[in-house]
């Protein structure tokens, strides 16, 4: 028992040593201490407590937090399936049930010689070669039955997960320090982003031949707006950041693309990743800032040794560190985040308490990150596509870029298309493009339903195939699903909710609890038994969630079910009975909550005859 002990102390202390005993990088010792004892232990938590000077409790609050730590004891090798509706339609539960039987445990076991576990996992970013499945760090794309059999069998006789496919796939992913059978599926190429042959860093060299003002002024000129979905200007982000008074800046790249659907980052992680750190060093260079942090998805960690390498070359080019290209006075450097698992931190705030070592909670805005981003410092959050577009407008200039796309949504769009189609991949589009076109692109089959935007965004039906993809049209952060008429439209809005269920973090009580509500009353009407009084109830209820909850999840979490109605309302009502004795089901919303909130202790924001006006 003393050995053991020994054994774990000694784990700890290794992996606190290699970060310094940084508490800042308390996600890297999670993920050092997760993979060598394959669990975090209560007692390992205290170990862990005491060489950062932290507590218990805090540890186990990020343990608890993030999907891939684990208290209890993990197999060797965990396989995680990805879990969208996508990979569902593509048949994950049958390959599900091949890795089941052979493994002998059930989803969300693991087997009692400790060898394997089981389980699924949300979206990993693979819905273009679904059903996907992530074996440790490795990925396994286009997964059959079959192929699940062969690859249980071969890690019983060899438990190495690294090279279980042999054909590598396209691009850098055959790599040998990718090594991944993942394919790039790049589909149509535009003038931006992945055209052939791009200049290296024809931009950067260009911003440091012009004063930092100027820099933020052509990115504002050429009105990029930032890819992640939100769409705030890119060259207003930086101007508030430059202009915060503080003694150090941050620039943080975010490549945490949770959103169900999309993949487009992975492909620019894959094949860009000069331009990705260009585009960073130029922001660095344009706010003074002088650290940045890459922030890559847990589900990506196959790209970490890439991208490493990727910055060390950087490093000896003299591209990152001190007076970069020459430039005396100019240090900017980065490193890269590995995050652990959690969708919520795709969203900025989440993102940067996630860096910092914390849950990767939504922080109270304002104070903006652009003023008191990473460790209170002025920081600019950008995802990895705007990154790109800066690095490209640096060089072509900003006339060029906003002489693509439409007057508000300038330059190209990559669309990640997954589902019913022919040709499921990546698409540079420029903005403007219209639904129909996309579809005939990408080969859709007899499409009837579109999902815009992912789990977040909105569906739609045929009448609306001649809206545009812009930002005052149809907004994406790069998602795009289509789905023929054999699909049940209440079964992906059922999806939509249990992933949105799955993912809130669970601070506030309209988007913790509401989310649930809705789902148990999509599920009340896809079993024939709803009244048109749930209807109105589900109205009511998502746009309560929407008005109250505190950050983008809970904002957009109910889309889909409005989205759903407005635009299939044929299919709700084919399912909605009308009541015969006369009564109308009424919906309260204080009264839906108040369970919620007594178990909570917390109080409502909208009007409370109990607690009177108070906020969540
Ligand atoms: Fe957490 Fe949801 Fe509230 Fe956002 S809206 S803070 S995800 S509970």
């Amino acid at each position: 028992m003393r050995k053991v002990r020994k054994g774990i102390s000694a784990v700890v202390y290794r992996s606190c040593k290699a970060f310094n005993h940084d508490r800042t990088r308390i996600l890297d010792i999670l993920r050092k201490v997760q993979t060598s004892l394959g669990c975090i232990s209560g007692e390992t938590m205290e170990m862990l407590a005491e060489e950062l000077s932290s507590h218990r409790v805090e540890i186990e609050g990020l343990v608890s937090f993030y999907s891939f730590f684990s208290e209890k004891p993990k197999g060797k090798i965990t396989i995680r399936l990805s879990d969208d509706i996508v990979d569902r339609f593509a048949g994950v539960d049958k390959v599900a049930k091949v890795f089941s039987d052979e493994l002998g445990i059930g989803m969300g076991q693991t087997s009692s010689d400790l060898n394997f576990s089981l389980e699924y996992t949300s979206c990993i970013g693979m819905s273009d070669q679904a059903p996907a499945a992530l074996i440790n760090e490795s990925v396994v794309t286009k997964l059959t039955p079959q192929s699940a059999r062969t690859i249980v069998r071969k890690l019983k006789q060899n438990p190495v997960t690294s090279n279980l496919v042999k054909k590598k796939g396209d691009g850098n992913n055959a790599d040998p320090l990718i090594n991944a059978p993942v394919k790039n599926n790049i589909r149509r190429k535009g003038d931006v982003l992945l055209a052939d042959r791009l200049p290296a860093e024809a931009g950067l060299k260009k911003a440091l031949k012009m004063k930092a003002d100027a820099v933020i002024q052509e990115i504002g000129h050429s009105g990029l707006r930032g890819r992640g979905g939100a769409g705030y200007s890119t060259g207003l982000k930086w101007e508030l950041a430059r202009k915060a008074k503080a003694k150090e800046r941050y620039v943080i790249c975010n490549a945490d693309e949770g959103e169900p659907g999309t993949f487009k980052d992975r492909v620019l992680l894959t094949e860009r990743p000069d331009l990705i750190f260009e585009g960073m060093t130029i922001a660095a260079y344009a706010i003074g800032g002088t650290k940045g942090i890459l922030y890559l998805r847990a589900e990506y960690a196959y790209l970490l040794p890439y991208m490493e390498s990727s910055l060390k070359k950087r490093r000896t080019a003299g591209l990152l560190g001190k007076n970069i290209t020459g430039k005396k006075g100019f240090a900017f450097d980065i490193r890269i985040q590995l995050g652990a698992g959690a969708y919520i931190c795709g969203e900025e705030s989440s993102l940067i308490s996630s860096c910092e070592g914390l849950r990767g909670e939504p922080k109270t805005r304002p104070p903006f990150p652009v003023e008191k981003g990473f460790l209170g410092f002025p920081t600019v959050v950008n995802n990895v596509e705007t990154f790109c577009c800066a690095a490209r407008i640096l060089d072509k200039g900003a006339r060029w870029f906003s002489g693509i796309g439409t007057d508000q949504s300038t330059g190209t769009k990559l669309l990640s298309i997954s589902g019913d189609c022919t040709r499921p991949g990546i698409y540079e589009v420029p903005y403007g493009v219209a639904v129909t076109d996309v579809l005939d692109m990408a080969g859709a089959d007899a499409p009837a339903i579109v999902q815009v935007g992912g789990a977040s965004g909105d569906m739609i039906g045929r009448s609306s195939f001649h809206r545009k993809i812009s930002y005052e049209d149809l907004p994406t952060g790069g998602s795009f699903m289509t789905f023929n008429a054999s699909r049940n439209v209440l079964s992906i809005v059922d999806y939509f909710l249990e992933f949105f269920v799955h993912e809130s973090c669970g601070y506030c009580t309209p988007c913790r609890v509401g989310n649930v509500f809705l789902r148990e009353r999509i599920q009340k009407i896809k079993n024939g038994l709803a009244e048109e009084a749930d209807l109105r109830y589900l109205k009511d209820l998502s746009n309560t969630i929407m008005m109250t909850s505190r950050c983008g999840l809970g904002h957009t979490s109910p889309k889909p079910v409005l989205s759903s109605i407005a635009h299939f309302p044929i299919v709700y009502a084919s399912l909605t009975k009308e009541r015969t004795d006369g009564r109308q089901a009424s919906f309260d919303i204080q009264k839906a909550l108040e369970e919620s909130r007594r178990i909570a202790k917390r109080q409502s924001m909208i009007y409370d005859p109990v607690y009177g006006e108070a906020a969540d």
